[in-house]
């Protein structure tokens, strides 16, 4: 199932989304909230005249860095034995069609293409196998960065922090093996970034055994999963697009921050 996030006449609900052409999607609105049982109420509303809205509001997004080899060295580091993680505050969290706002202290922003694991269930020190059973669904992210300021500061709150890094969306698809999926980003209609998320270095399973051995996990939660080769620049008027297979397209365009 899709369910996304939306706003309508000043509203706020979840919605499970029916129908494949881009034009013609329609939401059922959701009663209540989806990380629980909960029913559709049959009342719908086509995509067209709502507002999606980044699908979860996260307590905090867990991310991984270099978890695919070929960034890895891409960027002149060795491939990291152990999974390592950092933060993005739910502050950076915008949603589909959002705009991404170039921060004033940066002057080379890159984009990376990540598949987001949402969490669904309270967790801690989650045992591999009982990972699926915390795992809510999958959405397409963003993990912006200002790389002239992650190579200059020796931690990265700032460069992979500031307001706007952390595109969602467009919504969580839920039933998804997400072991070996098409993952993609294109800037301006180019495609800049493609790789498989079977070419993860530390699975999904890996990352949050790592994490959650360390801190309690919340529904809506987000662990991004690192990004495949072929990071680059972002400017002023680009469109960025993730497109993971079985989930969807994430778009954003990049403004200069007003
Ligand atoms: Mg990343």
């Amino acid at each position: 199932m899709r369910i996304a996030r939306f706003s309508i006449d000043g509203n706020v609900a979840f919605g499970a989304i029916e129908g494949e052409k881009q034009d013609e999607l329609v939401l059922d609105i959701i009663k209540g909230i989806p990380f629980a049982d909960f029913e559709l109420s049959g009342t719908k509303v086509p995509v067209g005249k709502v507002r999606l809205l980044p699908p979860v509001l996260p307590n905090k997004v867990v991310a991984f860095g270099r978890n695919y080899a070929e960034h890895a060295r891409e960027l002149g580091h060795e491939v990291p034995q152990a999974p390592f993680a950092f933060f993005k505050p739910s502050t950076s969290v915008i949603g589909p069609g959002d705009e991404i706002q170039y921060p004033s202290f940066s002057q080379e922003v890159h984009h990376e293409a990540e598949l987001a694991v949402v969490i669904g269930r309270m967790c801690r020190e989650v045992p591999r196998e009982r990972v699926k059973d915390v795992i809510f669904g999958y959405t397409c992210a963003n993990d912006i960065t200002a790389r002239d300021v992650q190579k200059r500061e020796k931690q990265w709150a700032r460069a992979k922090g500031f307001d706007t890094s952390c595109p969602l969306g467009p919504w969580v698809e839920t039933e998804l093996d997400a072991s070996d999926l098409t993952i993609q980003l294109t800037v301006n209609g180019q495609q800049r970034q493609l790789g498989r998320t079977s070419e993860m270095i530390h699975s999904i399973e890996d990352l949050i055994v790592n994490i959650s051995e360390a801190m309690t996990l919340l529904p809506g939660d987000v662990i991004l999963t690192g990004t495949p080769a072929g990071v680059g620049p972002l400017n002023v008027g680009d469109e960025v697009a993730v497109t993971i297979e079985g989930i969807g397209t994430l778009t954003n365009k990049v403004v200069k921050r007003g």
